[in-house]
């Protein structure tokens, strides 16, 4: 296991929508193993393949942030079947875009059909952190980050913000 870089807002690469997994090989499997390795060592409580830079869809999460209790949780070609009418608001951060916070409101409940690392078919229904967690993880696949579902004033200041951060590091 080994951790990998992440990739950092404005890069273009999570903009991507991500190809399912045909199989869920020893490949697929490391890459989760990785995947998990380099979002506790983040720390974060979710990671989606595109944020290390494949656009393959896999997502890790893990809500608990207890060391000593982890309860990883790989999704291999996750789908939402169902949302609830009942939102909810939280504070979302992304790896991504790292020491940037906003409350987003999204559907409280959420059902998802994933394979698991076997590649067994399997159904999860989430509530609370866990449901927008995995709601945020889904968007990455898409190509959809959390500041898009801001306002356009909001979106476009932080994206300046790291667009402007990225090109003053270049230069130094
Ligand atoms: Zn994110």
């Amino acid at each position: 296991m080994t951790t990998r870089p992440i990739i950092i807002l404005p890069d273009p690469k999570l903009k991507l929508v991500s190809d399912p997994v045909t199989r869920v090989d020893d490949d697929a499997r490391a890459l989760m193993d990785d995947m998990l390795e380099t979002m506790y060592h983040a720390p974060g409580i979710g990671l989606a393949a595109i944020q290390v830079g494949i656009p393959t869809r896999i997502v890790v999460v893990d809500v608990t942030r207890d060391e000593d209790n982890k309860e990883p949780l790989c999704l291999v070609n996750p789908e939402i079947i169902w949302l609830s009418e009942e939102t909810a608001i939280y504070e979302e951060g992304c790896l991504s875009i790292p020491e940037y916070y906003e409350e987003v409101e999204r559907p409280a409940q959420c059902k998802v059909s994933y394979l698991d690392r076997k590649g067994e078919a399997c159904e999860i229904h989430c509530d609370g952190l866990l449901s927008t967690c995995i709601q945020h993880e889904i968007d990455h696949l898409n190509g959809v980050l959390f500041i898009d579902h801001l306002s356009r004033l909001k979106r476009d200041r932080v994206i300046r913000r790291f667009t402007k951060a990225q090109k003053q590091e270049s230069n130094a």
